[in-house]
């Protein structure tokens, strides 16, 4: 077997000493003769299961092959054609545990590396003069979308393909959800995003931003007062979750979602040129590790922490976060306690964070969540002196929508429930996904709701009204 077929082609990636002060992109994409090389490794198999793997079941082994070909606009082409955000997906999603974890070269050696070769074409196409918006059939029933997130871009995108006059309703006064205000610069470049939701908008999308639907205008009058004929709801999982510890309301104390969302979204590191303030720690405990958790002490360090620490119950075993993401923060020099529980944040008399009180925990049998369960050590109580400290242990979805619109059901984590095949909640023509639906998941699992949910609203829209086309009209 000649080594090709055995290594992956390596990502090259910025220097962890520079990379770590600043928010350039850290990995640094192929180049042309990387991904040929990459490209060759695919088997083109009869049975591509690497395609099972993808939420949006993008024709893996034939962009793979027109790279190798050396044919980049066919290479486009497909790719786009089944998924409108490929240079995002191309960096953040979680391929080892998707495509790439199916790939049948990994059964001996190792994947493809699916990611990395989307990643290479998106970033080529950007690189293109821009050809003509595609001329798309026209339907006279309109759609509205609540939220900007990737459910919500990508049903509005394959809504418009199919001809649907579309509105995304976004309540902040910036779209992209958890891609704009939550993944940080360094591992996705908001000129990506800009690029990837322009192409989108060249569809026909209408984009309106600070509008809340529940608080500006209800998900009612959408129908009633604004003539849409159908709503789909991509309106995420925002809500982060406690720990209901004492010190929890100390100053300094954040949940992931506010920490990030003031320094990408609200530029508070360059306070006070800009408006919004923050406390910018020395010493920076963020509790969880997960993906959000990675990237919040990632942060941390690049504007100005000294120490970033991450706190977790369980061991790095059970870690949820990617194996990249993890690697990359050992590198930036992020300390990692394992096996650490907190049990209180402690504080000045002015009300400052000082401290994390946590108990040692050692790991016992798995429990619903099928991981080991931690449990505590007696008498191993310690502190660990900071100044800041950041939760990320979760978010549920906000119960604003729900609370405002009658008949929504939701399951007992306030997630909307929607019928399997079509994604229609328990309200007729109001549809659903990504995290509003699976709490919080991934990006690609969100994108395929929304591409799916969209099929589904144009098949119902289809049987009931006909089209409006130009050439349906009599002459
Ligand atoms: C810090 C962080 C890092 C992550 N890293 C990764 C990663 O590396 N890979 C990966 O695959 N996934 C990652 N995820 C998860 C991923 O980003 C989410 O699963 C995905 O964004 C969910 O998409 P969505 O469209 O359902 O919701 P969101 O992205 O949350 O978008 C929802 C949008 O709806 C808007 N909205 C909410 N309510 C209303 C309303 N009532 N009216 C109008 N607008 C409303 C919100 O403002 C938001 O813009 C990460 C998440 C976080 C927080
Ligand atoms: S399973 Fe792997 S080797 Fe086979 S077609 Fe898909 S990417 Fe190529």
């Amino acid at each position: 077997m000649p080594l090709k077929r055995i290594d992956k082609t390596p990502m090259p990636e910025r220097d962890a000493g520079l990379r770590a002060h600043d928010f350039q992109e850290v990995n640094e994409g192929y180049d042309f003769s990387r991904a040929e090389f990459e490209a060759e490794r695919c088997l083109r198999c009869q049975d591509p299961v690497c395609i099972e793997g993808c939420p949006v079941s993008i024709p893996i082994p034939d962009f793979i092959h027109a790279i190798a070909a050396g044919d980049m606009p066919g290479a486009a082409m497909i790719l786009r054609l089944a998924n409108p955000l490929p240079a995002i997906c191309g960096r953040v999603c979680p391929q080892e545990t998707q495509c790439e974890q199916l790939c049948h070269l990994g059964t001996r050696f190792i994947p493809v590396a699916i990611g990395y070769l989307e990643r290479f074409v998106a970033d080529w196409e950007r690189d293109q003069p821009l050809g003509q918006a595609p001329a798309l059939p026209q339907r006279s029933e309109k759609v509205a979308v609540i939220g900007s997130g990737p459910a919500g871009l990508v049903c509005a995108g394959e809504l418009a393909r199919l001809g649907h006059p579309v509105t995304i309703f976004e309540g902040l006064h910036a779209t992209g959800g958890v891609l704009r205000y939550g993944i940080p610069e360094f591992r996705l470049p908001k000129e990506i995003l800009d690029w990837e939701i322009g192409l989108l908008e060249r569809l026909g999308i209408e984009i309106v931003c600070n509008i809340i639907i529940g608080k500006t205008i209800t998900l009612d009058e959408l129908f009633d007062k604004m003539g849409y004929s159908a709503v789909f709801i991509g309106t995420g999982a925002g809500l982060p979750k406690f720990l209901g510890i004492p010190g929890e309301n100390l100053n300094g104390v954040y949940s992931a979602n506010e920490f990030l969302t003031r320094i990408n979204l609200m530029h508070a590191d360059q306070f006070p040129e800009a408006d919004t303030p923050m406390k910018i720690g020395k010493r920076v405990a963020v509790i969880g590790a997960g993906n959000t958790a990675m990237d919040t002490v990632r942060t941390a360090l690049r504007i100005g922490a000294e120490e970033g620490i991450i706190v977790y119950r369980r061991s790095k075993n059970e870690m949820t976060a990617r194996i990249e993401e993890h690697h990359h923060a050992v590198e930036e020099g992020v300390e990692f306690k394992w096996l650490t529980n907190p049990i209180e944040i402690l504080g000045d008399e002015n009300g400052w964070v000082t401290g994390l009180k946590c108990m040692k925990m050692e790991l016992g049998e798995p429990d619903e969540s099928g991981r080991a369960r931690p449990v505590p050590i007696n008498g191993s109580e310690f502190v660990i002196p900071v100044d800041v400290v950041v939760l990320s242990i979760g978010n549920n979805p906000n119960p604003l929508l729900v609370k405002t619109t009658a008949g929504l059901e939701t399951n007992k984590k306030g997630c909307l429930v929607v019928e399997e095949n079509t994604a229609e909640t328990s309200r007729r023509r109001v549809y659903a996904g990504g995290d509003a639906v699976t709490g919080a998941a991934t990006v690609i699992l969100a994108a395929g709701a929304g591409k799916s949910a969209a099929q589904a609203i144009h098949k119902d829209l289809s049987q009931t009204v006909r089209p409006t086309s130009i050439s349906s009209q009599p002459v």
